[in-house]
């Protein structure tokens, strides 16, 4: 998380500038320069990811001012930076996975894959601190049942409501 904020990451911006590659194109979209803004936000996956979280601040965001994101839609206030690293990470190893071993990475997966890491933290966590682990937990499962999953559930009340007061 520290080499990503301070953009030192070795995204194909930086490995350009050592020579070490010929282009700067991201590998998977082919759409823009892969820079660490395009890695965590930019790019396909990642935008689903933050979108299917609940999370647009994430979409536009310079790698400097990360820090400044505040959590929404459920996600505990508390330990939010160590949330926040974990999605990234996981987004990270992800894109690494298409890029070097060519296997297509779903959103599905990487979810999943947040998850299981959500369910470490628990054991990490103090007695105190569980319950935070718990609502990550939910949080990915939630997210890979669909975008803007506040949203829907606001508009599930909205329908019960309405049939209610129709039957009523
Ligand atoms: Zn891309």
């Amino acid at each position: 998380m520290w080499l990503l904020t301070q953009k030192r990451i070795q995204c194909r911006t930086v490995l350009l500038k050592k020579k070490v590659v010929q282009s700067s194109a991201c590998e998977i979209c082919g759409e823009a320069d892969e820079t660490p803004e395009h890695i965590m936000c930019g790019c396909n996956l990642a935008k689903e990811l933050w979108q299917h979280l609940n999370m647009p601040s994430m979409l536009a965001v310079d790698m400097d001012s990360i820090h400044t994101i505040t959590p929404r839609g459920g996600i505990p206030h508390d330990k939010f930076p160590t949330f926040l690293a974990l999605v990234c990470w996981h987004l990270w190893k992800a894109r690494n996975v298409m890029v070097f071993r060519n296997e297509l990475q779903s959103l599905s997966q990487v979810l999943a894959a947040c998850k299981h890491a959500a369910e470490q933290w628990r054991y990490r966590f103090s007695r105190k601190k569980k319950h935070l682990a718990d609502a990550w937990c939910q949080i990915f499962t939630m997210a890979r049942q669909g975008p803007f999953w506040t949203l829907g559930r606001a508009l599930i009340v909205l329908g019960t409501q309405i049939s209610n007061r129709i039957q009523a």
